[in-house]
Parts: structure tokens; C-alpha cells; sequence
């Protein structure tokens, strides 16, 4: 591995801390950790990395739980890959670790202000993390202004998608093999700004109302549940009334403002997390017969 790794232009390291790398403020160690310079330097890592080198994507790190135990294999991190601009048709451009919110705020800017991207705002997460979960809010998804994404799958051949390649429903996509995704183009509509900001403001107040603050959580834990729901219970709502609003294990616990959402309040380890989810998951189980799915995702 030595050999290969003296000519990449990016970051490599190894032994390296992710838990300052995601929102929970939990976790292990990065068997390996690269950050690459520029999409060649990608490729040339995918091309010449050993066959069975496990590879994990990270993000903003707002949607995932690291193991205690940290992470086998290496862990990219598209840190230089935060463009976005507005293309001449008006549509808008943004590499993977543009944060959702930079594209939010380039849309209000653009001229006519492209309407369409508000949602965005309030989910703290990149790009890369939107496509790959169809990031979603107040009823609008990212599959709603998705044209195109630029990926590269663990070979390091690059992938043109349309939206429609993607596959894309509630909270995920479908695609056959792990891509790594490098840039999308999506695509809002004409709106006047004063009704953009004033959309802005409604997402900034509903989310202050409903979501806690300034705390270490990694947003939604469940998503709500589709099958054998026929009151249309949100996860929320089931975890409600299983009696864990507030439950607490080690120093992690379900929120007592908005109790889908887990909350690290100092010292918890994902252990505590995963017992909680396993919890929520149980009682719900055995009260209502509703098999909550996670929306975190555990990296290993
Ligand atoms: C306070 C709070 C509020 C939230 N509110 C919402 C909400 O309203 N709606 C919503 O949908 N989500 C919400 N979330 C969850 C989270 O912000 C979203 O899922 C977000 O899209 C994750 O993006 P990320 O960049 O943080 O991805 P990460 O958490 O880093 O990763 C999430 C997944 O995406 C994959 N991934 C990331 N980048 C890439 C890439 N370039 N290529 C391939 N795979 C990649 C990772 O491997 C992982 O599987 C919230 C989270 C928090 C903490």
C-alpha cells in the first residue's frame, strides 16, 4: 500500500480520529482516512488501492453513527469538492461536499432567484450526503431538483446519472453497487424573492418549534414507518407512546422535545446509541407490530 500512497496529492493518514467528523461527537478511529486533492487524485487512489480494501464515504457526518471500535479500511472524505455555481441554463452546480445549505443561499442569489431549494436549508449536511439519503424536508426531496449526478464507483470509472438512474424514494436511493458521488446538477424554478425568504423563515421557525438545539444528535433515528401502519404513525408518535420520550441510557437518550431524534448529552459511546435504537425498535415491535428502520446509518 506504501508504495502508491507517496504519490497521492491529497490527505492520507492513518489512525485518524473521526469523532470531531460527525454530529454525534462519537466514535472510533479511521483505520485509514484520505482526503482527496481533486478527482483524479480519487481515481488514482480507487485504481491502484488493494482489491479488498474496505472504502466508507463520509459526509458532514449528520446522519451517521461510528462504531466505538472505529472504522476498518479508509474513510474519504470529499473535503476540496465544494463548488456550487449557477450554470448558464440557469440550472445549478454543486460538487458533493458543498453543504446544503451554500446552495440554499446561492439560489436566493440567482437572477431570476431560483425557488425550489429552501428545504435545504435546514438540513445540516453536504450534498453528497443529500443524494445518497434523498435528503428531505416540509414536503420536498432532494429528488425534486435532482437533474444529474456525477459518481465514481470503486474502480474509479466515472458515472454520468440521470435522476431516473438513481432510483431515488423516501430517505434513499436504490443503486445496484456503492458509488461514490462527486457532483449533481439540479435544477429550481423562477420565484421572486420575497417568497424565498419568506419560506426560509418559515422552515428557520417550524424547525426551532419542533427540533432541539445545539445538541449532539444525528437528526431523525427512525424513518417513519410505511408498512403495517395503517393509523400513519410517525416514528416519533410510536416512540411516544412505547414510553421513551426522555429515555435515557449511559449519557444518550431520546429527546424530550422531539423524541426521534437521540441525543449525545456529553460522555455517551455508540454502544449507548445502539441500545436505544434496539430498545425503541423492541417495544415498538411488540406494542404495534411495526418494524422501525434506522435512517442513521452505523459506519464500522
Ligand atoms: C439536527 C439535524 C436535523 C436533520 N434534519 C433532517 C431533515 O429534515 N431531513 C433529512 O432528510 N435529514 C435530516 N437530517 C439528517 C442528515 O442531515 C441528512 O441525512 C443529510 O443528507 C446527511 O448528509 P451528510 O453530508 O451529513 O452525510 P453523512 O451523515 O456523512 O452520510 C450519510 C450517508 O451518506 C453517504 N454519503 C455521504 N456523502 C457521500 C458521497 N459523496 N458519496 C456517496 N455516499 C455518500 C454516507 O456514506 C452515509 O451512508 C438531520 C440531521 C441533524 C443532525
Amino acid at each position: 500500500m506504501q508504495d502508491f500512497i507517496s504519490n497521492l496529492k491529497g490527505v492520507f493518514k492513518s489512525n485518524y480520529p473521526l469523532k470531531n467528523l460527525n454530529w454525534f461527537k462519537i466514535g472510533g478511529d479511521a483505520e485509514h482516512f484520505f482526503s482527496p486533492q481533486d478527482i483524479d487524485d480519487l481515481i488514482f487512489f480507487l485504481k491502484n488501492k488493494p482489491q479488498n480494501l474496505p472504502i466508507t464515504i463520509l459526509g458532514a457526518g449528520s446522519n451517521v453513527l461510528i462504531s466505538d471500535s472505529g472504522v476498518a479500511g479508509v474513510v474519504i472524505k470529499l473535503n476540496n469538492f465544494d463548488n456550487c455555481s449557477f450554470l448558464e441554463d440557469g440550472k445549478i452546480f454543486a460538487e458533493s461536499g458543498a453543504l446544503n445549505i451554500s446552495v440554499s443561499n446561492l439560489a436566493l442569489r440567482g437572477n431570476p432567484p431560483q425557488g425550489g431549494f429552501e428545504f435545504l436549508s435546514g438540513i445540516p449536511g453536504n450534498i453528497g450526503g443529500a443524494i445518497s439519503m434523498n435528503a428531505g424536508s416540509f414536503g420536498r426531496e432532494f429528488c425534486d431538483i435532482c437533474v444529474s449526478v456525477k459518481a465514481l464507483n470503486l474502480n474509479g470509472d466515472i458515472l454520468n446519472l440521470a435522476k431516473e438512474d438513481l432510483g431515488f424514494s423516501y430517505r434513499k436511493n436504490s443503486l445496484k453497487e456503492p458509488l461514490i458521488f462527486i457532483s449533481s446538477i439540479m435544477q429550481g424554478y423562477e420565484d421572486n424573492l420575497e417568497n424565498i425568504k419568506q419560506k426560509l423563515e418559515d422552515i428557520k421557525i417550524k424547525r426551532n418549534d419542533t427540533q432541539p438545539k445545539k445538541v449532539l444528535t444525528g437528526g431523525s433515528t427512525f424513518a417513519n414507518p410505511k408498512e403495517n401502519n395503517p393509523h400513519g404513525y410517525k416514528a416519533w408518535q410510536l416512540i411516544d407512546k412505547v414510553g421513551l420520550r426522555g429515555y435515557k441510557i449511559g449519557d444518550a437518550g431520546f429527546s424530550e422535545k422531539h423524541c426521534n431524534f437521540i441525543i449525545n448529552y456529553g460522555n455517551a459511546v455508540a454502544e449507548d446509541i445502539e441500545k436505544l435504537i434496539a430498545e425503541a425498535q423492541n417495544r415498538v415491535k411488540a406494542e404495534f407490530g411495526i418494524e422501525l428502520h434506522q435512517e442513521i446509518k452505523f459506519i464500522k
